[in-house]
């Protein structure tokens, strides 16, 4: 392998996937001619390539990620007084979500493959307690089953945020089946992406899909009629053209990105305990959003690969309830240990399918250089 000094290992996938695209582009402007801006036949395409893909039987697109997990709680009746639970180690849209409903937020801490942990969900159960967000982190799932059963004993809902776990399964299943509902984001940095906002929610639940869908445009039953009021949280009928190429391209995707961290786990297995790979609980078919290593000296592997031309990052470097918004609810450091460690500890590597074995191989060598 050759190793030159002007090395990059990028973390981003977006110029080499969109590099060629011609064949977008054409279906855009099929669009334009056909004048179906809002929702439309794009849109639901989409939401049946999102029912085939995931096996869930019901998909209605929104504006976003958020408002895939917001719509879902408002329809659930989340409101003024309730608590809902939520890791803390996520990106802050999953608080957020319930947050703007006028729901507060309850922060637990997180497991060592950066799920929620169902123990600390229990311990947080108060009588207000009206749902639980577990979030499938970097699209490892979290432990739904034990999750469901203790939500399905108090009576609470569960609402999944599948933003960064676009096909990812648990013993088969994609998110959305244990919860009533999963929210996924298609934001330009997630599994299935789109040239801009978008989100999708999936549902086994007939009767919520009904209400998403009104909840999503603006409660219309038709277009004189509105029978609840709700949003403007339409995907676009743009961004659905754009989703319905991407979506055929995403089981090829994440085989590379098994591949490739499947690499990664062998190669880096010599240097534990200075550096761990993630950990990989059983049943799960995860697909690699991102991969982050728990490491000694952090912050200075960091700079030190960054300094090499390796993109590292860092999914997330403040717990949500370490954040200005979580001193207003009261917490301070040391309430969550395993949050606040992993923040001090967790290195995301560039992770993505068109990483070559000379790239893979570059970054192994650089941990292994820093290390020595
Ligand atoms: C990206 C993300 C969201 C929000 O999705 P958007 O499409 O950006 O609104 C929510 N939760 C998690 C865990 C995310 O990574």
């Amino acid at each position: 392998m050759t190793v030159s000094a002007s090395m990059r290992v990028p973390y981003s996938p977006l110029l080499q996937q969109f590099a060629d695209p011609q064949v977008i582009l054409d279906d855009i402007a099929a669009l334009a001619k056909s004048g179906d801006f809002t929702l439309g036949r794009a849109v639901t395409e989409f939401e049946g390539r999102v029912i085939a893909m995931t096996g869930l039987p019901h998909a209605v697109g929104m504006s976003s990620g958020t408002d895939a997990l917001t719509l879902p709680l408002k329809a659930l009746g989340v409101g003024p007084g309730d608590e809902v639970i939520v890791p803390s180690n996520s990106f802050v849209a999953t608080a957020g979500a319930a947050a703007v409903l006028g729901a507060t937020p309850v922060f637990v801490d997180n497991l060592d493959d950066f799920t929620i942990d169902p123990d600390a969900i229990e311990r947080a159960i108060t009588k207000r307690t009206r749902a639980i967000i577990p979030v499938h982190l970097t699209g490892m799932m979290a432990d739904m089953p034990v999750i469901a059963d203790l939500a399905w004993k108090r009576s609470l809902w569960i609402v999944e945020d599948a933003a960064q776990a676009m096909g990812a399964t648990l013993y088969g299943k994609h998110a959305g089946t244990w919860g009533i509902a999963a929210g996924i984001s298609l934001h330009p940095l997630k599994m299935l992406n789109v040239w801009g906002d978008g989100g999708v929610t999936v549902t086994h639940d007939a009767n919520l899909a009904e209400n998403l869908r009104l909840l999503r445009n603006h409660g219309l039953e038709s277009r004189d009629d509105a029978v609840c009021f709700g949003w403007n949280s339409r995907l676009s009928s743009l961004q659905a053209v754009v989703a319905n190429h991407v979506i055929q391209t995403l089981p090829a995707a994440i085989g590379r990105r098994r591949a490739n961290a499947a690499y990664l786990d062998a190669a880096l297995a010599h240097l534990s305990p200075l550096v761990q790979t993630p950990i990989h609980r059983p049943g799960v078919e995860p697909v690699y959003q991102t991969y982050i290593l728990r490491c000694e000296r952090r912050n200075e592997l960091q700079r030190f690969m960054l300094d090499r031309g390796v993109d590292v990052k860092v999914h997330y470097p403040r717990p949500m309830h370490l954040q200005t918004v979580g001193q207003h609810l009261g917490y301070k450091p040391g309430d969550l240990p395993v949050a606040e460690r992993h923040a001090q500890t967790i290195l995301t590597l560039p992770m993505h399918e068109f990483l070559t074995d000379d790239d893979l191989g570059y970054v192994i060598e650089q941990i292994e250089a820093f290390y020595a």
